[in-house]
């Protein structure tokens, strides 16, 4: 079982450490021969910039592929700029990356004052969270029954779930606290024991 992390740019490292140190296999991808060599059974989407990210993936050629491991049903984690990659809509702008995601999720949405700040949290199945924003979305709406929504700050959703997608507001990778990784990797394994059938 290998875990694909989009390394082209943000925080991607940090995610690697902490998925290393549970003891998984990761490999950084950074173009599109590290997707076709690897057989990737997950991917991560840290944060970052967004629009910064969707443009190297297009022009690595790396979108198409892991848009196509996303809709084959590959768990995903992310983060921050990767949920707004994930998103089905961005609000007040055209723009969508893979649009996997049925949310419309504001970008930097707390406001430059509010740019980056740590709150404590409740995520189903979790608990109490440790939450890093650094100039965040949020999920302003779901726009699928399917979404489950996994945690609320303030009244705004920062954690969502939609079958093989997590995708979160915040920065999990920063820190001690490993269960939200843990959480990714136990449905990795949901995932392989369907296939194994
Ligand atoms: N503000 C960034 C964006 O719009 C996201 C910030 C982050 O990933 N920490 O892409």
């Amino acid at each position: 079982m290998k875990i694909g992390i989009v390394s082209v740019q943000g925080a991607f490292i940090e995610h690697e450490k902490m998925l290393a140190s549970l003891g998984a296999e990761c490999v950084e991808l950074r173009k599109k021969e590290d997707i076709e060599r690897n057989e990737i059974s997950a991917i991560v989407l840290p944060g970052g910039e967004s629009t910064v990210q969707g443009k190297l993936l297009r022009e690595l050629g790396m979108f198409g592929p892991i848009k196509r491991l996303i809709e084959s049903g590959v768990p995903v984690l992310a983060t921050c700029a990767g949920m707004i990659l994930l998103a089905q809509h961005i609000s007040g702008d055209g723009t969508v990356h893979f649009g996997t995601l049925p949310v419309t999720v504001r970008r930097n949405a707390y406001g430059r004052q509010l740019g980056s700040f740590v709150r404590k949290g409740n995520v189903s199945g979790i608990g109490e969270f440790e939450m890093a924003f650094i100039r965040a979305p949020f999920v302003e709406k779901t726009e699928s029954r399917d979404v489950d929504v996994l945690s609320e700050v303030d009244g705004r959703i920062v954690a969502v779930r939609f079958k093989n997608q997590l995708a979160l507001a915040f920065h999990p990778e920063i820190g001690e606290d490993t269960r939200i990784h843990e959480l990714f990797l136990a449905m990795i394994e949901q995932s392989a024991r369907r296939k194994a059938g």
